[in-house]
């Protein structure tokens, strides 16, 4: 009878594995078919300068329009397109897609204003693959926009892990974009790593920014001071409140994005914002 039990079990388990592989798989071949047919789309979030009160330009946020599925969020399917090859296909479908909008609003941008930048997120996945330059600099003479308009957001475990990515850093920086750590804090950089490496842009994690502990509103204080040591850019990540925004601007923060500020939204929405705004209220 035990006997009989275990192999019922052993059934039972390979039947979970058999329709969570499957379940993988589909979801897999769904991504590669979304690419090829425009299922996806870039949503923008404005990112924001503190003291001035003034937009900078936007990071580029991927979502999935899938059918009977509705608007899929990209952590339901990076880590599905990350296990697979997928995720450097989406790489550059981002990166092709945001440099075109990019240089379309820039074109449109009058003289006296300044021109929007924009971030796009790269999986660590992509960035320890040497094709990585290639595919930044195959986005930017496609589009013409130029590379110190482009920033590339990458996060820190992929910094400290691998010194292939460290080469394609520095790289990539000789193309003439920045490069920025994305939700610093969450991993294991120590402040005093950031002098030594290849990048322009420090954007502080949610987590320390919504955090009311007084140690962590300290510690903001000190990452935002050691960063403009270092002649980094710091941007502060999911600013939801008034006096989280004031704190930053006290401390000297240079940029903020959350959703106090803009939501992320469509990129019809985020060019309107670039047009003045006489021209807005006339219709
Ligand atoms: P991230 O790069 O740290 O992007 C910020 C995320 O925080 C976005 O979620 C954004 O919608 C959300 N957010 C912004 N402001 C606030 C706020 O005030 N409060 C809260 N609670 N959230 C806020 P989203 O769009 O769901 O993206 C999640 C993550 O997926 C991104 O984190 C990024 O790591 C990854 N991702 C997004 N787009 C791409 C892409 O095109 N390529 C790759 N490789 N990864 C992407
Ligand atoms: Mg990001
Ligand atoms: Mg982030
Ligand atoms: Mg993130």
């Amino acid at each position: 009878r035990a006997k009989r039990r275990g192999r019922g079990r052993a059934e039972m388990f390979d039947e979970a594995l058999r329709l969570q592989l499957t379940a993988h798989a589909e979801l897999e071949a769904a991504i590669a078919y979304a690419l090829a047919n425009d299922e996806m789309q870039l949503h923008y979030q404005p990112v924001v300068d503190v003291a001035r009160d003034r937009l900078i330009g936007y990071e580029a946020l991927v979502r999935w329009e899938r059918p009977g599925h509705g608007m899929v969020r990209p952590d339901a399917f990076i880590p599905v397109a990350e296990s697979s090859g997928l995720i450097c296909d989406l790489d550059r479908w981002v990166l092709g897609a945001a440099t075109r909008q990019l240089a379309e609003w820039r074109a449109d941008t009058p003289a006296d204003q300044p021109e929007p930048t924009v971030a796009v997120n790269i999986s660590g996945r992509h960035l320890t693959d040497p094709r990585i330059v290639e595919d930044v600099a195959d986005a930017l003479e496609a589009s013409g926009l130029p590379a110190r308009l482009l920033t590339l957001e990458v996060t820190e475990t992929v910094l400290v892990s691998d010194p292939a990515a460290i080469d394609n850093l520095a790289a990539l920086r000789d193309l003439g974009v920045a490069i920025a750590i994305d939700d610093f804090g969450t991993g294991y950089t120590s402040i005093g790593q950031l002098g030594h490496m290849p990048v322009d842009t420090l954007k502080i994690d949610r987590s320390f920014i919504a955090s009311t502990d007084p140690g962590h509103r300290e510690l903001v204080a000190l990452m935002i001071r050691a960063a403009h040591t270092f002649g980094l850019t710091v941007v502060a990540e999911g600013v939801e409140e008034e006096d989280q925004l004031a704190r930053l601007k006290a401390d000297a923060c240079d940029q903020a994005q959350g959703y106090l500020l803009y939501r992320p939204m469509t990129a019809a929405d985020a060019g309107a914002l670039l047009r003045p705004v006489e021209l807005l209220a006339t219709d």
